[in-house]
């Protein structure tokens, strides 16, 4: 069997973003992703912490990573054309 995904913590984190795992470097990179997009792409942050408070509260998000479409929540929220991949969606994308 495959061992669980771990944060540098070294431990299976459950409902925590990139934030809390002390992923420095990776969160960087999500953060200037993000920064990048053009504003027509960008998810407001408004709306961006809304969708970020949504997962943390989500059983399905394990170390940072949505267990339903495998990505990194924090870059899956940050495009306003995303949307949650929940049957139903625990947030959509907005324009
Ligand atoms: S199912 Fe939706 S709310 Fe839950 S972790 Fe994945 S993207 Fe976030």
């Amino acid at each position: 069997m495959a061992e669980p995904n771990t944060g540098t913590a070294g431990r299976v984190c459950r409902r925590c973003l990139l934030e809390e795992l002390g992923q420095g470097d990776y969160l960087e990179s999500v953060r200037r992703y993000r920064a990048r997009l053009p504003e027509k792409e960008r998810t407001p942050d408004d709306v961006y912490e809304s969708r970020l408070a949504s997962c943390r509260e989500c059983g399905e998000l394990v170390n940072a990573t949505c267990n339903l479409c495998g990505c990194y929540v924090e870059i899956r929220a940050a495009r306003r054309s995303s949307a949650c991949p929940a049957t139903p969606p625990r947030w959509s994308s907005v324009r």
